[in-house]
C-alpha cells in the first residue's frame, strides 16, 4: 500500500477507531455512522469525518461507513497483518502484569521474550514468555529481529539498561520508569509514568473540588 501522509493527531486516533471497529464487526454490525463512532471513541464527529477524508472514499455521507471495509483498511494502515514481537526488560510486578496482558487480542503485538538479572526466574517461561538473562539480550534481539522493548526495571537500572538495549539495536522504548532516559536521536522513547498520571488525576479532582467550594 502507498504510504499516506496523515497528521499526527489523526494517526493517534487510528488505533481507537480500529479497536471499536473490531467490536462492531464481532457484533455483526455492517454499518457505522460518524455520530455512533464519535460517541464510542469520544472524538467529535467533525474530526472523525476529517480523519476519514484523508483515506479517500471509505463511505458515503449519510449512509454510514462500511464496517468491514474500514476494518480491512485500518488493518493495513496499522500494519495489523504482521505480528510485531516486542521484548520486555525487568520482570518484576509491573513486568509480570504486562506479560499477562493479551496485547494480541486487539492489536497484533506480542511480548515474545523477557529479560532480567534475577537468576530465580531467568531460564524459566512465565505466562508463556521465556525469560532470558541480560547477557543474552543482544543475541536474542538480533535472532528475533526485535526493535521495540518495554522497560520495567527499577529506576536505578533504567539508564544503564537503556544503553544496553540501544547497543543491542532497540529503536523504540516504552518506558515505564519515572526516569527521563537519554537515547540517540534515532531511538524513540514513549514514557508511561503511571504514578504521575494518577497524581495528575488527583490534582485535577482536588482543584475541581476547590472550584466548587468557591461558589
Ligand atoms: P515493579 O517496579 O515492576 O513493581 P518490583 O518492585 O517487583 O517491580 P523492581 O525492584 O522494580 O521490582 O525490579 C523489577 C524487575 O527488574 C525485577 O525482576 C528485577 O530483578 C529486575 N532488574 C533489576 N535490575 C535489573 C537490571 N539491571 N537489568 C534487568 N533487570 C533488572
Amino acid at each position: 500500500m502507498d504510504k499516506i501522509k496523515i497528521p499526527k493527531a489523526t494517526a493517534k486516533r487510528l488505533p481507537l477507531y480500529y479497536r471499536y471497529l473490531i467490536i462492531l464487526n464481532e457484533e455483526g454490525k455492517a454499518k457505522v455512522s460518524s455520530t455512533e463512532l464519535s460517541e464510542a471513541v469520544q472524538v467529535d464527529s467533525a474530526s472523525i469525518r476529517r480523519d476519514f477524508s484523508y483515506f479517500g472514499a471509505l463511505g458515503k455521507r449519510g449512509y454510514g461507513y462500511d464496517v468491514k471495509n474500514l476494518l480491512t483498511f485500518f488493518k493495513k494502515i496499522l500494519n495489523q497483518d504482521t505480528l510485531t514481537n516486542v521484548a520486555l526488560v525487568g520482570v518484576g510486578n509491573l513486568g509480570r502484569a504486562l506479560l499477562n496482558y493479551n496485547f494480541k487480542r486487539s492489536n497484533n503485538i506480542r511480548i515474545s521474550c523477557a529479560f532480567d538479572i534475577n537468576k530465580e526466574i531467568t531460564g524459566h517461561i512465565l505466562s508463556g514468555v521465556p525469560v532470558y538473562d541480560m547477557s543474552d539480550l543482544k543475541q536474542q534481539l538480533s535472532d528475533q529481529q526485535i526493535s521495540i522493548a518495554i522497560l520495567t526495571v527499577p529506576s536505578s537500572a533504567a539508564q544503564k539498561t537503556t544503553d544496553d538495549m540501544v547497543e543491542a539495536g532497540i529503536k523504540g522504548i516504552m518506558n515505564f520508569t519515572p526516569i527521563r532516559l537519554s537515547a540517540p536521536a534515532d531511538v524513540r522513547v514513549q514514557n508511561v509514568d503511571l504514578a504521575t498520571e494518577l497524581q495528575t488525576l488527583i490534582y485535577f479532582l482536588d482543584s475541581d473540588k476547590a472550584k466548587e467550594s468557591d461558589f
